[in-house]
């Protein structure tokens, strides 16, 4: 997400050489995650409007939207609106069929920009005009020409229209970006030049140019993910680890010590790892599971063999919150055997002598990788429910290590947040080792989910309340922090403002639930006031939480049986689910009630899908369908790796890019230079 506070300038931006560009659309830019020249070339549409289907006047009905005519101006007259006093600009138009009349608000500068006499095209949902007894379009679009127009992620000032503007303006420049790709890779799977797949890209005149600039720069995105991934497996390859094999009894010891026991699918995880870490060849294994499979036992047990064979683990968790929660699990069901358990976040910090204990379980979030020089006997690495496993382990791959007098690197356990359906983890992967959890824990129940529509969210708050009076707590996720937010993220479905932490809560404090105990969490909070929030929560101090997803990863109170998600169209279904899968975790019934603030046919069908749908790998398998290439749905925060352009669905051209990445790197087609670049720096670590 992009930062709230702009950056402070201190050297001038690269785009201040852009023509049409000064300080404060560079401000803008930049929140779009624009900071270089390439970036603006690079900045792919969110989708087109075609306005080369011309209409004619006399075939359009009313309420039909985005229709495009081409007509020629008859009339201009300005005024103002007789109730609203607002500025109206008005046009009459007519093509061969008949006439039409447009009208603007408070744009009164469009009278200097129509001629009468002139020919124009515009796009706008038809309406009717009573008193002269036409159709009428308000507030239409226009354009000079008809064309495919590219309609981009925008920001506040900043519009498609001013992007298609600056792209022509500057268009000169893309020649000098230089095309990254081997230029046999380029040849061989007859993908586009660059230059012409951005001029494909920005102004195409078919959806066939559209596809094929899309598949060029999907192929390069797919390319550099693929080839870091290769480069690890020939790192890993080429690297020996530690042996952490432990006696039969030891493992028959940890499994009775376990308040349950372990399901099949955990058994058959924990055997597979067991055997990995005997051996000196790194371990290099995704656990894929569905949330509330029971994961966490199974890394912990592997962390078991790492401790009682004499070396460390460091557990990797994407948030302070989960860091603790691990912890404290860990902690309980390691202590029995001795093992020196550690939480280090930025407010639980460590003295440098406790990163060196032989045996332990260091447990936190990235930080723990500044300290990893300190790690003397380093076994084994956990990542927890993140997808960005290989920054990881590039990172401690990068630096070769001394363990106990030999060189060696840890192995590898990463664990995801969403379950990746196989095809797509083999395609995505190659042949990395795959570890699935496809069960439950016994006993676990349904959890019953509901879409309410608008006029049942009194009930829901009945039904909320009462289970808070037997005693149980409540989830209310909303999509924003607060309304000052800015939603850069381009969705398909959502249209206009949804709700926030601070107004949902505080409008709940003050009406329905003003006699309960309301806590609030966000990521805008400094860790400390997470952590208190999220212990009250845990000890039953607060009956209600109102959170983003930041609640989404891993959060185990099993007491919880409600979970509200506000604005549900703007989550991916994945995600939904992981966030369902936040209550259901212990004893009681659960439910989750999903609220939209669009509540249309698309929107309405979507959820419908997660309301009778309970399988977590079907659940991601139709998350990827509906999210077309470019759509970006919940990607940051849904386990998957996200592509702007690429689909997940396209296993022929994921495939296809993981070939030419091994052969681009077995023949030497890339310089040391080009494998840099594409290295995502160390400092996206924090
Ligand atoms: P996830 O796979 O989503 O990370 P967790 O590891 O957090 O799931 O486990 C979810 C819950 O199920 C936890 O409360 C855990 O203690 C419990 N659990 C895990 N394995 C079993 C089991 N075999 N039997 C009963 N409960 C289990
Ligand atoms: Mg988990």
């Amino acid at each position: 997400m992009a930062s709230r506070t702009p950056p402070i300038i201190s050297t001038p931006s690269p785009l201040a050489g852009l023509a049409g560009v000064g300080p404060a659309v560079i401000t803008k830019l930049q929140r779009l995650g624009i900071e270089k020249v390439a970036d603006l070339f690079e900045h792919a549409p969110r989708r087109y409007e075609d306005w080369t289907v011309i209409r004619l006047i006399k075939s359009l009905q009313i309420g039909e939207a985005g229709v495009v005519i081409e007509a020629r101006i008859t009339k201009i007259s300005t005024g103002r609106s007789p109730r609203r006093r607002m500025h109206l600009t008005s046009i009459e138009l007519e093509d061969s069929t008949g006439r039409l009349l447009a009208t603007w608000f408070n744009q009164p500068f469009l009278a200097n920009v129509f001629r009468v006499g002139e020919t124009r095209f515009f796009r706008g949902t038809v309406g009717f005009d009573r008193h002269q007894g036409l159709k009428q379009f308000t507030n239409p679009m226009h354009e000079p020409r008809a064309a495919i127009l590219a309609i981009y992620p925008e920001t506040a000032g900043l519009s498609s229209k001013q992007f298609r503007y600056l792209l022509l303006k500057n268009w000169p420049l893309a020649q000098h970006l230089a095309d990254p790709l081997p230029p046999v890779i380029v040849n061989d799977h007859h993908l586009l030049a660059r230059l012409e797949a951005f001029k494909l890209l920005h102004t195409p005149r078919t959806v066939s140019d559209i596809n094929q600039a899309r598949r060029r720069f999907a192929f390069e995105e797919l390319f550099w993910f693929a080839l870091r991934n290769e480069q690890l497996k020939v790192a890993l390859r080429h690297d020996q680890a530690s042996y952490l094999a432990v006696g039969e009894q030891n493992l028959i010891d940890f499994a009775k010590l376990l308040p349950f026991t372990l399901t099949a699918g955990q058994r058959r995880a924990a055997w597979q790892i067991i055997q990995d870490l005997g051996k000196d060849q790194p371990m290099n294994r995704l656990l894929n599971g569905d949330v509330g499979t029971g994961k966490t036992v199974v890394a912990t047990f592997a962390s078991y063999v790492a401790a009682q064979a004499g070396y460390q683990t460091i557990w990797l968790a994407p948030t302070e919150i989960l860091a603790e929660q691990h912890y404290k699990t860990l902690k309980k069901l390691l202590t029995p055997f001795h093992i020196p358990v550690y939480l280090y976040t930025s407010s639980h910090r460590l003295d440098n002598s406790e990163f060196r204990i032989k045996n332990s379980v260091l447990i936190g979030t990235h930080a723990i990788l500044n300290k990893h020089d300190l790690l003397g006997y380093l076994g084994l690495v956990i990542i927890d429910e993140q997808h960005r496993f290989g920054v990881v382990q590039r990172t401690l791959l990068r630096e070769k290590r001394s363990v106990g007098g030999h060189v060696r690197v840890p192995h590898f356990l990463s664990m995801t947040a969403t379950p990746i359906p196989r095809t797509l983890a083999l395609a995505l992967y190659g042949d990395l080792d795959l570890s699935v959890l496809d069960e439950y824990p016994s006993g676990r129940k349904t959890i019953k989910t509901r879409l309410v529509a608008p006029a049942d969210r009194q009930k829901a708050y009945q039904f909320m309340r009462a289970q808070v009076k037997a005693g149980r707590q409540v989830f209310i996720v909303c999509p924003l922090i607060d309304e000052t937010e800015s939603e850069t993220v381009g969705t398909l479905f959502a249209n206009g403002q949804s709700k926030s932490v601070t107004s949902v809560a505080k409008e709940l404090a003050t009406t329905v639930f003003s006699d309960l105990r309301l806590g609030v969490l966000h990521g805008r909070l400094k860790p400390k006031e997470k952590q208190q929030v999220m212990e009250a929560f845990t000890k039953h101090q607060l009956d209600i939480l109102v959170a983003t997803a930041v609640i989404e990863v891993g959060i185990d109170v099993a007491n919880a049986t409600v979970m509200l998600i506000e604005g549900a169209e703007r989550f991916g279904l994945a995600q939904l689910h992981q966030l369902r899968g936040r209550v259901g975790r212990g004893a009681h019934q659960s439910f989750c009630f999903l609220f939209t603030d669009t509540w249309s046919e698309i929107v309405r069908l979507r959820l419908q899908t997660i309301e009778n749908n309970f399988d977590g790998f079907a659940l991601a398998e139709a998350d990827l369908a509906l999210r077309g290439p470019g759509e970006f749905l919940g990607t940051t925060q849904s386990g998957f790796p996200a592509f702007k352009m690429a689909s997940l669905m396209d296993y022929p051209l994921i495939k296809e890019t993981r070939e030419a990445a091994g052969r681009a790197l077995s023949q030497g087609l890339l310089s040391l230079d080009d494998l840099a670049t594409h290295q995502p720096p160390a400092a996206q670590l924090e």
